[in-house]
């Protein structure tokens, strides 16, 4: 760091937030402006609007209140005044004092007390300047300095366009810090700094130069558009923002492109191969996976290794397809692994796929963690000699320990969980590498596809095998639940089977801590903090509502030959209502199961809400859907709109979309993944149409099909590439 005033221990509360060097700071950009070029005054604020409002302060109090600590400071100008509350604001007794300058910005209300007067509740606040520091000139040259910078601070932050940073090392980096700092990294900013586009490009997308656009996107001209400002749309904004962008789809294809040139088995497609993958098959396939199987098979009969993924609604019949993936693969002397989340999901693909390929004549064997030691020995014995056609198991497993003989496709079952494409060990084995196909029955917003999976080709299976009919959706308070039971009782008499489900396995203990709640565990089946939970609810159902039905029990705490167990018997329908967690979200198959009673709904997000519901709707029969709410909770306003867009919707990428849009890109993947870019100046949300150009330009560039851009150029691109983006993005080879 070589900023003036950046000594190690700043450098170290920088480094925490990312910033390692100068570029790092110039890309720290604020996350607001304020206009204080023309700030409101008290007189013309309405309530309920945000403003930025410069005032001095008038009087500054603490108040002691029975519930608690409250600041208030009264601003004034001229005889307009407006009040600043901050509850719990102790912390802030020594702060202000009357005579400041102070810049506020929050939303604008009617005071609770004097009448017609204006308040602001916790306003984000800068003090501007204190009433002792008029500067009285005593020629002292090392003070003359010091007003000469204090100066220049001061027109960093009045009367002009501020920008806001987030502060950062527990406020000790205030957002005024960040902008002196930033202004001084600015000033000595050479001329020229690298900018790793070609011109072509910049030309094409009118880009602004690189410098420029440091120095507007932190200190914006006067009359630069706020509204743009505010919306990430300024000419700097979008420069950073593909630049950000085309890096990142850059890197992406130069991945994808070094893929190709890799060794990959070129499979065979004659008549006899033909004729194999239809044969096994027990019904038609649709025309979604008649495509899917054909732009499969095309990626098969290439060299290169296949890297694709195929993005299917629950229920679409994925895992036909890639069984006749892997009957391709088998039929050229080779072997297919496919591998689960799960073993629950291992046991069930494994059972269907012998089912359907063992008549045929192929070996199909199951690898699960659950097996006694001497019979995975004896499997992997099995699979090294080439016995094993097909192998199907968990992930974990079959990445860890199974050498095999001749491994020509994988595929992997993601079900919604990620992140494991990025490490196939399994491919390292062979000489050539396998085909790998990732099934994913999360449909993936294509902005979040473009970014994450943009080295993946992606096939989309968006028609549901014919015969199913809508789920039809409810959602009902639980004060209903009795209505709900007959219900059931009315769909399980018809010969179907029934799920409920729960957010909870049993009740947790730290429970105790509360003591006001132990009245709610008086209620049925409650734990003690008012959640109704599996175990407890397994319970009443059977003996008090349900006493002449068999009900069955699956939660994550079972061993796995347990839950094996279970679930054989609700497939086999010796079980009537399986009372689950959300274990079985992933992709279990019963399709006689017509009816999914949700209880605590609100708790639940939409995409495990929506894995839930395709657990239903697999026949042919009608199925139901039924959200119970906790009658004694009040629900979130995003609880609300998850359910209402449940009852509203079954569209697996609508609700992806919305589920992007309610929790961001990070929360969507569930915690930060390894392979989730994290953009510093980008916002997948915001900028999509930006990502669409840079992806295209970044292609164009690295297919060279753009001859306007020099070699020179591209050597520049790739230099900037290595130095300034590979850190970030970790572009490097991962298999
Ligand atoms: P996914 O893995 O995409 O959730 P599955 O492959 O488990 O879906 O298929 C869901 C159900 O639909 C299974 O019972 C499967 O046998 C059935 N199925 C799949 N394809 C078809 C088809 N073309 N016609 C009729 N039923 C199908
Ligand atoms: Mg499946």
């Amino acid at each position: 760091m070589y900023v003036k005033g950046i000594g190690p221990r700043l450098a170290e509360m920088l480094a925490a937030k990312g910033i390692e060097s100068v570029e790092d700071l110039l890309y720290y950009l604020p996350f607001r402006y304020e206009d204080r070029v023309n700030p409101r005054t008290i007189g013309e604020l309405q309530s309920g609007e945000m403003a930025s409002i410069i005032a001095e302060v008038r009087t500054a109090m603490l108040f002691r209140t029975k519930r608690m600590p409250i600041f208030e400071v009264t601003f004034g100008q001229g005889r307009s005044t407006l009040k600043g509350i901050w509850f719990h604001g102790t912390y802030l007794k020594d702060k202000f004092k009357p005579g400041q300058l102070v810049a506020l910005y929050g939303k604008v209300e009617k005071s609770t007390r004097g009448r017609g007067s204006l308040q602001v509740i916790q306003p984000q606040y800068e003090i501007l300047a204190n009433p002792n520091e008029a500067y009285q000139s005593d020629g002292d040259a090392a003070r003359l300095e010091k007003e000469a910078e204090r100066r220049v601070e001061e027109s960093l932050e009045i009367g002009r366009i501020v920008p806001i940073y987030e502060s950062a090392a527990n406020q000790k980096l205030t957002s005024r810090w960040f902008r002196g700092a930033i202004f001084r990294a600015l000033q000595n900013l050479s001329q020229q700094i690298g900018d790793g586009i070609p011109r072509t490009v910049a030309e094409r997308v009118e880009l602004m130069d690189r410098r420029e656009a440091f120095n507007r996107v932190h200190f914006p001209p006067a009359g630069e558009s706020f509204a743009q400002l505010q919306s990430a749309r300024t000419p700097a904004h979008v420069r950073l923002i593909f630049e950000e962008l085309f890096f990142l789809e850059v890197g992406l294809e130069l991945k994808r492109k070094r893929l190709r040139a890799r060794p990959g088995i070129s499979f065979k497609l004659d008549e006899r191969v033909r004729g194999a993958i239809k044969k096994f098959l027990p019904f038609h396939p649709t025309a979604a996976q008649k495509r899917v199987l054909k732009e499969i098979a095309d990626d098969m009969l290439h060299p290169a290794p296949m890297r694709r993924l195929l993005q299917g609604d629950v229920g679409s019949g994925k895992t036909i397809v890639a069984l006749q993936a892997a009957v391709i693969a088998i039929e050229n002397g080779y072997q297919a692994a496919l591998m689960a989340p799960t073993e629950i999901l291992a046991t069930q693909h494994y059972l269907a796929a012998r089912r359907m390929l063992e008549p045929c004549g192929y070996r199909v064997v199951l690898l699960t963690g659950s097996l006694e030691q001497d019979r995975k020995r004896e499997i992997r014995r099995y699979i090294a000699q080439g016995n094993a056609h097909l192998v199907i198991g968990t992930h974990a497993l079959i990445e860890e320990k199974v050498e095999f003989a001749k491994i020509g496709l994988v595929v992997v079952d993601e079900q919604h969980r990620f992140g494991v494409m990025q490490r196939f060990k399994l491919m390292k084995k062979g000489a050539t590498e396998p085909d790998v196909l990732v099934m994913t029955a999360t449909p993936i917003p294509r902005t979040l596809a473009l970014t994450l999976y943009g080295d993946l080709d992606t096939s989309v299976l968006d028609e549901l095998p014919p015969g199913r009919t809508a789920i039809t959706t409810r959602r009902v308070s639980d004060e209903r639940a009795e209505e709900v039971w007959a219900f059931v009782r009315k769909q399980i008499k018809a010969g179907h089977q029934a799920y409920v489900v729960y957010p909870v396995i049993e009740a947790v203990e730290q429970e105790s801590e509360w003591p006001d709640m132990e009245a709610d565990a008086s209620k049925k089946g409650r734990s003690k903090m008012g959640l109704k939970a599996a175990v407890a609810m397994y319970d009443e159902l059977r003996k008090k509502i349900f006493p002449d039905l068999r009900i069955g029990l699956l939660h994550g705490k079972l061993d796995s030959d347990e839950k094996d167990a279970i679930m054989r018997r609700f497939q086999r329908g010796e079980i009537d209502l399986l009372v689950s967690t959300t274990v079985i979200e992933v992709g279990v198959d019963v399709p006689n199961a017509t009816i999914m009673v949700v209880e605590h709904a609100e708790r639940f997000g939409l995409a495990q809400l929506h894995q839930l519901r395709g657990r239903i709707g697999r026949g042919a029969a009608k199925s139901y859907c039924i959200l119970m709410t906790d009658s004694t909770a009040k629900l979130s306003p995003e609880a609300e709109r998850r359910l209402d867009e449940m009852v509203r919707t079954q569209n697996g990428f609508e609700i992806a979309e919305l589920d992007l849009e309610l929790r961001g890109p990070g929360e969507f993947f569930g915690t930060r993944q390894a392979g989730m870019p994290e953009l510093r100046v980008a916002n997948l949300l915001r900028d999509r149409e930006i990502l669409e150009i840079a992806k295209r330009e970044a292609a164009g560039v690295v297919a060279g099909s753009d001859p306007a851009v020099s070699q020179e150029e591209k050597v520049t691109l790739m230099d900037h590439l290595k130095r300034h983006w590979q850190r970030r993005y970790g572009l490097v080879e991962v298999g």
